[in-house]
């Protein structure tokens, strides 16, 4: 559920029980967004963050089976194969204060989470496949 503020600014947030990557996706989506930022405070009821190896080229996940708080969640949103990506990074915190994070991966279910979505309207990034990192890159 969300809102579209008169700037075109889409504040919402993303359901109990919904994946936290999907949700932000979708409502990419629905709204066709090509470029734009988004960030996000909130809980998740258990995370998936994942971590890439630049020597090997690979991400692994880190699985935490615990809730935990989004302290912070940065990210955008571009064009990859055609479609909406959302790329994002989070800071979790767990019961003790203690902090971690990574690339938000699926298979992170939210608790309760606010987001503000900022596109950025007219303009249109796609992501291509860059040799040298092996990541999917924004082609400037
Ligand atoms: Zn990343």
């Amino acid at each position: 559920m969300y809102k579209k503020t008169k700037e075109g600014f889409i504040i919402g947030r993303i359901a109990h029980g919904e994946d936290l990557l999907q949700g932000i996706l979708k409502v990419a989506k629905k709204e066709n967004i090509t470029l734009g930022r988004v960030e996000a405070i909130g809980a998740l009821q258990r995370a998936t963050i994942s971590y890439y190896y630049q020597d090997i080229k690979k991400y692994d996940s880190i699985t935490f089976d615990e809730p935990m708080e989004i302290i912070s969640l940065l990210g955008n949103i571009s064009i990859k194969d055609g479609e909406p990506m959302v790329h994002a990074h989070v800071s979790l915190g767990n019961s003790k204060g203690q902090l971690f994070g990574g690339h938000l991966a699926s298979e992170s279910i939210v608790f309760a989470c606010e987001f503000m979505l900022f596109p950025l309207t007219g303009e249109k990034f796609e992501r291509r496949l860059d040799e040298q990192t092996g990541l999917f890159l924004w082609d400037l």
